[in-house]
Parts: C-alpha cells; structure tokens; sequence
C-alpha cells in the first residue's frame, strides 16, 4: 500500500507551522484525494502509528517530533453550487487556503465571510474552532461539513447543528483527532447584511470617503486593520492568539470590576467575557523578551518565536503568564491552539 501511498519518512514540519518551530514526522503524507483517506489510516494501523491531519499547522504547538503518521490535508477545489436567486452554496476542498476562498467569494460578489479575511489556514480545520473575527463566525453561514468518522468507520455529512459550534469550539475541537474533514459548505448571498457592529472596523470604514461598503472594501478593511495589529507570520513567526478569552461568572465578574473598573468585558449568555490580551497587558508581559521566544510589542496575545526558538520555550513561556494573570486576577487562561508531539501547558497547581 506504501506504492500507492506516497508516504515520505523523516520529513521537518519547520515550514509546515507558522510558528516555524523545528519538529519532525517520522512519517508524512500529503493526501490530495478524500479517497486515500481510509488506506492512510489503515496504513498507520498497521504499524501501530498515531496519526495526525495537518492543514497550515497556523493554530498548533508542535512541543517535540511526532512519532507517527502526519497526514497533511492537500485536498484542493472549490465550486458553487445551488444558486438560487441572491444565494449561492460555495463548496471547499479541506486543503483550499482559507484567505484565498474569502477573496473568492467576496469578488464574486457574496457575502457573509468577509470580515474572515486574512485568518490564516484551510479550509478544513476552520470548523474545528469555528474561526471568528470581527463580530462573525464561521458557523453564521456554514450549511454541512463532509467528515469521515473514525470511531465508526463512516463518512458524515454534518449539519450546522449536528457540528455544535461554540466560541472557538466545535464538536471536532471537544474529540480531537476523530473526525477528518474533507469538504465544508457555505451559504453565502448576494444581499446578507454586512456586520459592521466591530469598532475598529466601523472606525475604518468611516475613515474612507463617499459610497456604502460592499463586501470587498470590508474584506479589504479587515486585512488592512489586521496587518497594522497583528503580526505576519511569515515574518516573525506565531500561532495568533494564543489564549482564549475566558467567560468569567458575573460574580467574580462584580468583584474584578471593583478593583479594575477599566476592564474591558463582553456580557454573554451565561457570565461575562474578559479580553486575555487586557489581562496579560496589565501583568507585563507585552514586549517580553526571553532569548528566542516573546510576547510581541503591540499585542500581548501573540506569542512569537524571534529565531530558532523551540515549542517548549513557546511553551513554558505562555504556562508563566498564566500563572501571573491567575495570581493577579485569579483568572485562569484557555490555551487556544492545540498541542502536538509532547505535553501541553502543566495542570493548574
Ligand atoms: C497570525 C494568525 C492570526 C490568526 N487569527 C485568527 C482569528 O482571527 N480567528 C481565529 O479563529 N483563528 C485565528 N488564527 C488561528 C488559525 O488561523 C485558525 O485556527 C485556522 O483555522 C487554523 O487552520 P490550519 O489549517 O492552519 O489548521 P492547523 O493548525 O493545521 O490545525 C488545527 C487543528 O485542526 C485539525 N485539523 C486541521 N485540518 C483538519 C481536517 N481537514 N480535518 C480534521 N481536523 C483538521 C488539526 O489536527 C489541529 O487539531 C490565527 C492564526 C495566526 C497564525
């Protein structure tokens, strides 16, 4: 099966996560086609291998080499199909890069992905943490999502519901490593609404001359703003935010209040949201330098690998902030990307 597999050994997963730190699979397979997918898993069953579905590696730690079988998601194509007055379904490829579909549908002339813009990544591991940005998610116009299930042996096709989608949570996020996603679909339209709720987005748009935003200039307006406040990581590498932020009681929401009257805060359903960049802002850390990994300059959320700097400084580094923000605050930190190749951040003492 290996002829029919082209499987590669020892393969350096630097350029395949945009933290850019040094990991390597003991196996790696590009898959491109939705149908090998079943003979890559009997593949690494047979030898007794874990096996990993990559996209752009752009919201993973690698924490050390993976011993097994990565198979990185290269499934490509993208097409509309049920076109129906103003609506349309656009249909991805897991390997389609996510940026580049938004680009797609929004010249195109749809709606409903724009402020999505520039997330970096593919297709197929947007619905694992449901990618927000700018007062929209994914799950506001995804229809289904084409899985294979590996406890069961079958292929799904998820609906909206069946995915259940949280703020940056999904139901492939809550069992790792279970399902493997080869197509999502999209209803978008020509008429939807623009969100245009988010204040540095509003503030842009105003900012421009004369006519109504289409979904372009929003589009445009997001990379715009994201470029000027986050950093590329083709430049100096990261995984974006690296924590999440965390949903609070109103009670210990009244009592932080008190002595931060500043705070920002997002109510919610049940409990109030807290910005994690404010909070780790207020410990110090943004701009912390130590020798190869760092905090970046203007946003305490990202953490940076400045050169050569491993997954376990990344690592250790985000366990002593959130230890300082739970000292201060006494508010506990959500990692936001996953972990592979060794331990996560040490259970909370
Ligand atoms: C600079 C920067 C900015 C970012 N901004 C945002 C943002 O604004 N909003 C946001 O939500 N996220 C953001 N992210 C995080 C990241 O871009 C998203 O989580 C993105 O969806 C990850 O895609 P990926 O292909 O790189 O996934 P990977 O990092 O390769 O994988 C992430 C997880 O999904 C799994 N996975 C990947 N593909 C599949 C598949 N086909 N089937 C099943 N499982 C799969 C992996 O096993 C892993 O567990 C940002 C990241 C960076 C570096």
């Amino acid at each position: 099966m290996k002829d029919r597999l082209p499987v590669q050994e020892q393969v350096d997963l630097q350029a395949f996560n945009s933290l850019h730190v040094a990991a390597t699979a003991r196996y790696f397979l590009e898959l491109r086609e939705s149908e090998l997918i079943e003979d890559a898993l009997s593949w690494a069953r047979e030898r007794n291998l874990d096996t990993l579905f990559l996209g752009g590696g752009s919201n993973l730690v690698f924490a050390g080499d993976f011993p097994g079988l990565v198979v990185h998601m290269a499934i490509r194509g993208r097409h509309w199909e049920q076109i129906e007055g103003d609506a349309a379904t656009l249909v991805l490829g897991a390997g389609e890069n996510w940026h580049e579909a938004v680009l797609y549908a929004t010249r195109s002339g749809y709606r409903g992905i724009e402020n999505l813009a520039l997330i970096p990544g593919t297709a197929g591991a947007a619905p694992v943490q449901n990618i927000g940005a700018y007062g929209v998610e994914l799950c506001d116009t995804l229809v289904s999502v084409t899985a294979f299930d590996r406890e069961s042996g079958q292929w799904l096709c998820l609906s909206r519901d069946q995915c259940g989608f949280g703020y940056r949570d999904s139901l492939f996020k809550r069992n790792a490593g279970r399902y493997v996603i080869t197509e999502i679909r999209l209803r978008l339209s020509r008429r939807k609404p623009l969100q245009l709720g988010y204040r540095d987005l509003e503030e842009y748009l105003a900012s421009l001359p004369g006519r109504d935003p289409d979904a372009l200039m929003v589009a445009e307006a997001v990379m715009a703003i994201r470029r000027r406040k986050l950093p590329d990581p083709q430049q100096i590498p990261n995984a974006g935010s690296f924590f999440k932020n965390p949903v609070i009681s109103d009670a210990d929401y009244e009592q932080l209040k008190e002595r931060h009257p500043d705070m920002p805060a997002y109510p919610q359903p049940h409990g109030v949201k807290v910005a994690a960049a404010w909070l780790i802002d207020q410990c110090g850390w943004k701009g912390h330098r130590d020798q190869r990994v760092g905090v970046h300059n203007r946003q305490a959320l990202v953490l940076i690998n400045h050169a050569g700097g491993s997954g376990r400084e990344i690592l250790e580094l985000a366990a002593r902030i959130r230890e300082s923000v739970r000292k201060r605050f006494g508010v506990i930190l959500e990692m936001e990307p996953g972990v592979v190749g060794g331990a996560g951040l040490p259970p909370i003492a």
